[in-house]
């Protein structure tokens, strides 16, 4: 099945907005096994609309539009859908009941444009929006399927989620000799290269599954994907291939998917009802910005302290005066008095610190720009680690915020009796 994605919008060619529901669009139609060929952008414009959907609908079985379908004199994507297909719009019932409620219930008048959302091209099966207004709707004619989205992202997300993407999958299902299933490993302390050295050897005999390395700012994702006839079996082929690699690496595979390195660690945290305190210098709070994403994180995030000045070192943490002085504020001995100092003054079970330079300016031969050290203390020792790491301010504090994750992820398996055990 071929479907392509056609974006609607003037503000995307004057480029006022980058196309995010494309990519997104896209990358979720790949795993469901769908080829896209294809991407348009059209402005809002009534003759180029109509005219990108026939030249659309001329090559692939489905077009999927994002955009357009609000209340203002601009938003015309049900109109030229309408054209395109030769029927009428048509009020649906229920759309129009949701948005005198929506009107109601925010107490603004029910305009004309706001009911005008209501209009969908007839014989069209409404998708609910759970979020917004504008319902999307899906509607074929012989062979050919359109289906529309709202542009806004977070309605867009999730009307494709909920309906959408089901859709698709089981005509996919229906219709194709196989579908298409990744499986993203998540790996944490360790280069893309060094991740691929360990498993060169599976990266040259791949076939099917496929194995490919994808480097991001902070950490390296290997992608696991097998074309198989459907879902279980292509999780069957990933299987084996997902356990050689987790042995090869170790504990450097930290999660799967969307689990992100602050959730692992939190659900650790959880499991094994322990409290944490950050101490943060080069960081600037990104360690706590990052565990306060997770939802329930207060059931065992006590505080990130930003100590970034010596003075705050020492008069919120405790770090002496002397060990700044005669180590400086980057050193193993500052990042251990910061994890002490933190754990002990909030009362947590675990101190985690980081004290670093994240440049440009501020690096000397001996202590250089990317030097970062790690601290961590709980109730029997405290560790500390010395990184050096690459890349420009940004990227040095989310490497640093990275490692020191890590680090924690570290300690909390190593205190697993099982893991232990092997
Ligand atoms: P609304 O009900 O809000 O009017 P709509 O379906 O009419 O929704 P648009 O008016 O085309 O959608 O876009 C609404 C907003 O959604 C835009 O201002 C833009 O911020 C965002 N948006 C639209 N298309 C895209 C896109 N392709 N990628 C990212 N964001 C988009
Ligand atoms: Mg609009």
């Amino acid at each position: 099945m071929r479907v392509e994605l056609l974006s609607v919008g003037t503000e995307l060619l004057l480029g006022q907005i980058v196309d995010t529901n494309a990519a997104y669009l896209a990358g979720k139609l790949s795993e469901l096994g769908i080829s896209v060929y294809h991407k348009t952008t059209v402005g809002d414009n009534a003759e180029r609309l109509a005219a990108a959907l026939r030249i659309s609908l001329g090559r692939s079985d489905v077009v999927l539009a994002t955009g357009g379908l609000g209340p203002t004199e601009d938003d015309i994507t049900a109109a030229a859908v309408a054209e395109v297909m030769e029927v009428g719009l048509v009020k649906d019932e229920a759309t129009a009941e949701r948005i005198r409620s929506f009107a109601r219930f925010r107490g603004v008048k029910l305009l004309d444009s706001l009911l005008k959302q209501a209009l969908v091209p007839r014989g069209a099966q409404v998708i609910p929006n759970p979020v917004g207004t504008a319902p999307g709707f899906i509607i074929s004619r012989e062979s050919k399927t359109v289906i529309t989205l709202p542009g806004v992202p977070t309605e867009m997300r999730a009307m494709a989620e909920q309906s959408v993407f089901p859709y698709l999958a089981d005509r996919v299902e229906e219709g194709a000799a196989s579908v298409i299933v990744s499986r993203l490993l998540r790996i944490a302390g360790m280069g893309e290269s060094q991740a691929e050295a360990e498993i060169s050897d599976l990266i040259r005999q791949q076939t099917n599954p496929t194995i490919a390395p994808l480097a991001k700012t902070h950490e390296v994702f290997l992608r696991v994907t097998a074309r198989a006839p459907n879902r279980a079996a292509a999780e069957q082929m990933i299987a084996p291939v997902e356990a050689e690699i987790r042995e090869r690496l170790g504990g450097h595979v930290y999660g799967a998917d969307d689990e992100s390195l602050e959730a692992v660690v939190g659900d650790m945290l959880s499991d094994a009802g322990l409290t944490l305190a950050v101490a943060e210098s080069c960081t600037g709070g990104l360690i706590g910005h990052r565990i306060t994403n997770v939802p329930g994180s207060s059931d065992y995030f006590v505080a990130s302290v930003t100590a970034y000045s010596n003075d705050t070192k020492t008069r919120l943490l405790g770090v002496a005066e002397d060990t700044l002085r005669q180590y400086g504020a980057v050193s193993a001995a500052t990042a251990a008095a910061m994890a002490e100092g933190v754990r002990t003054a909030l009362g947590a079970d675990i101190g985690l610190a980081v004290t670093g330079i994240a440049g440009p300016g501020g690096g000397t031969p001996e202590k250089p720009v990317g030097l970062v050290y790690l601290g961590l203390a709980d109730d029997s020792e405290t560790t500390t680690e010395e990184l050096r790491l690459r890349g420009d301010r940004p990227m040095i504090k989310e490497r640093a915020a990275q490692m020191a994750l890590y680090l924690l992820y570290r300690a909390l398996r190593a205190r697993r009796p099982q893991e232990v055990l092997g």
